[in-house]
């Protein structure tokens, strides 16, 4: 059966979305960077693509990666039409959803909706739900996840709409009995499916068209909702939800021994035909979104999309053997290597966290284990823990008393949070951390904790500002992680022993002993002597609230442009 799908026209087709992708691929070494013989203007233009890869290494690594995951064996049982509703899920391999929608039919039509409430405002604070740099990250995705699809026979039906509006005209229009998608766990998005699933109720298929092998002549499509963003699989952690460990130690210890890791599904060579489709329609650009177009022009220029995310996979893990010191580098900041960067495709979905730990396995066979190929493993664990979380608490997690419900006074001086977003609060560590973000949508995981210490510690300032921008800037930003670990720096997460102050002079000694990382982004500071570049005194901008503890160190005790504290923190 055709159907014709009306579309808001777009300007941009996917080969151009696709030259852009790869016209930024300039690569640098940082030392020379941070170097002082170095003229600032290559410093301020150095770019890193996040996989350093050219297209065709990438296509042959997801190629190669997609066919060791072939199946042989797999069977399609079904009948009719199945749609399958793409989410945080954008990938072809390990997505159980996408097989059981295969399984169960005879066509599948994958879909994609363009919600238009992702874009529009944050929830108390009104800042962009979601940032030009992500959209762009995430219209990527989509091109590769229609590519990859092709590959597979299918194809990638985009959508302008809300889901509760679009899956059940989709399904009355092709007469499909079930609706695939993943689960979430965040309110916004389960009142997404609560409607979804209304909608459906109210569509209307007679039996002769759908899968139904009741006996009456009519019956309303489904939606099966599968579990499938985690390591560890929800129904095998040994607790129920509501009785989840609040300590995360509890938490991996108890899933570590009495778990196992499910096995990636494997996928048969063609997932096809699609039911046919007039018009497939195309990605919107990030303009048509109602964002202005951001490039990056400094940092990591992080490449959306499946075929990117494997070939990031193989290119820490494999080409540059970086998973053996993981452990020793994950806490720097600067270029690409010292952490795995997998993140924002985890958020997307366009990675599964199960594929990587089959990785880590086939690593430690092939290579080498040790603590460090442990460590990402432990690390994922957090993402898995935080997402558990969020069915327990709930919204408490958006909450400001959190998930303990503690009561402390914060400000909302729109000013000094300014200050913090735009990068000028006169801690080189603090700006620069803070352009990174603006410039690129990441920030590594020691700068993320120290921007989160800095805002709701020294300045006091509510912590649901910092958590709101992190959505809207953030390439990987996920609201669980996002909540949780913002939750648990504002000291009102759901564990009470985590509640860490941290003092900038002691993390720019330890994680940015050369001020390399803040030269970079703060290039004003490069001609400094390295040891000054984080203590650059009144050669930099005034320090806008002085540190709640102090410091020992005479670089640091600068008069404040607030000139007292300002902090609802006092008795801590
Ligand atoms: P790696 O160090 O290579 O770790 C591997 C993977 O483990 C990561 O990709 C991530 O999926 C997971 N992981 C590592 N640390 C954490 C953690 N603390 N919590 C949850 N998962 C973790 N991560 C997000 O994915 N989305 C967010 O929105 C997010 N917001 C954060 C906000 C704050 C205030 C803080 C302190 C941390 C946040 N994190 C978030 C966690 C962490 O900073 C990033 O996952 C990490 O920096 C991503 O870089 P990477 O992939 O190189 O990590």
């Amino acid at each position: 059966m055709a159907v014709n799908i009306i579309l808001p026209p777009s300007s941009l087709s996917l080969w151009n979305t696709k030259k852009l992708i790869y016209s930024t691929q300039i690569r640098f070494r940082i030392m020379s960077l941070a170097s002082k013989s170095q003229p600032q203007s290559v410093a301020s233009s150095a770019v890193y693509q996040v996989p350093g890869l050219d297209s065709h290494e990438m296509d042959s690594t997801a190629d190669k990666t997609f066919e060791r995951y072939l199946s042989n064996t797999a069977k399609r049982n079904g009948k009719g039409v199945s749609i399958f509703w793409f989410r945080n899920d954008l990938r072809v391999l390990d997505n159980e959803a996408l097989f059981k929608a295969w399984v169960s039919s005879q066509a599948v039509l994958p879909v994609y909706c363009i919600d238009p409430r992702l874009f529009q405002t944050t929830y108390y604070f009104g800042f962009p739900k979601t940032g030009a740099l992500r959209a762009q990250f995430i219209n990527e995705c989509l091109a590769d996840l229609k590519k990859n699809l092709m590959k597979k026979g299918l194809n990638l039906l985009i959508q302008h709409g809300k889901p509760e509006d679009i899956l059940p005209s989709l399904t009355k229009a092709f007469g499909a009995h079930t609706v695939y998608a993943h689960k979430e766990t965040c309110s916004e998005e389960l009142q997404v499916e609560r409607s979804v699933a209304r909608g459906l109720r109210q569509v209307v298929l007679s039996t002769a068209q759908g899968n139904s092998s009741r006996s009456s002549s009519t019956h309303s499509p489904k939606l099966q909702l599968i579990w499938g963003s985690t390591l560890y699989h929800l129904d095998d952690i040994p607790f129920s939800v509501g009785s989840l460990p609040d300590v995360y130690t509890q938490f991996r210890k108890s899933v570590e021994a009495k778990c196992t890791i499910r096995g990636c599904i494997r996928l048969p060579t063609s997932l096809g035909p699609p039911p046919s489709v007039d018009d497939w329609g195309i990605i919107p650009s990030v303009e048509q979104l109602g964002l202005h177009s951001e490039k990056v022009v400094k940092g990591m220029r992080f490449l959306g999309g499946e075929t990117a995310a494997l070939s990031r996979v193989t290119e820490y893990f494999w080409n540059k053997d970086l998973l053996k010191i993981y452990k020793e580098t994950r806490n720097e900041m600067l270029g690409p290597d010292y952490s795995t960067k997998f993140s924002p495709w985890l958020a997307s979905g366009s990675l599964s966290p199960r594929f990587m730990y089959e990785e880590v396995k086939r690593y430690e066979k092939e290579r080498q284990a040790n603590d460090s190929t442990y460590w990402v493993l432990f690390e994922l664990i957090w993402r898995d823990y935080f997402r558990f979380i969020s069915i327990k608490y709930g919204n408490s997690l958006f909450h400001l008393g959190g998930p303990r419900k503690v009561e402390k006074r914060w400000h909302q001086d729109q000013k000094m949070f300014e200050t913090w977003r735009n990068g000028c609060t006169g801690y080189p560590l603090i700006d620069a951390n803070m352009k990174e973000l603006s410039a690129s949508g990441f920030m590594s995981n020691r700068g993320r904790q120290i921007v989160c210490s800095f805002l709701v510690r020294d300045m006091g300032i509510d912590w649901r500002m910092g958590a709101e921008w992190f959505e809207t800037c953030l390439l990987d930003y996920d609201p669980c992680s996002n909540y949780g670990n913002w939750t648990y720096g504002a000291g009102v997460g759901n564990d009470p022993r985590e509640d860490r102050y941290f003092s900038i002079p002691k993390q720019a000694k330890t994680y940015d002993p050369d001020g390399e990382h803040v030269a970079f982004w703060v290039p004003e500071l490069l001609p400094l002597p390295k040891e000054k570049r984080n203590f650059p005194g009144k050669s930099y901008i005034e320090q806008v609230v002085p540190l709640k503890f102090g410091s020992s160190n005479k670089h640091h005790s600068q008069r404040s442009k607030y000139g007292g504290r300002h902090s609802g923190l006092g008795n801590r």
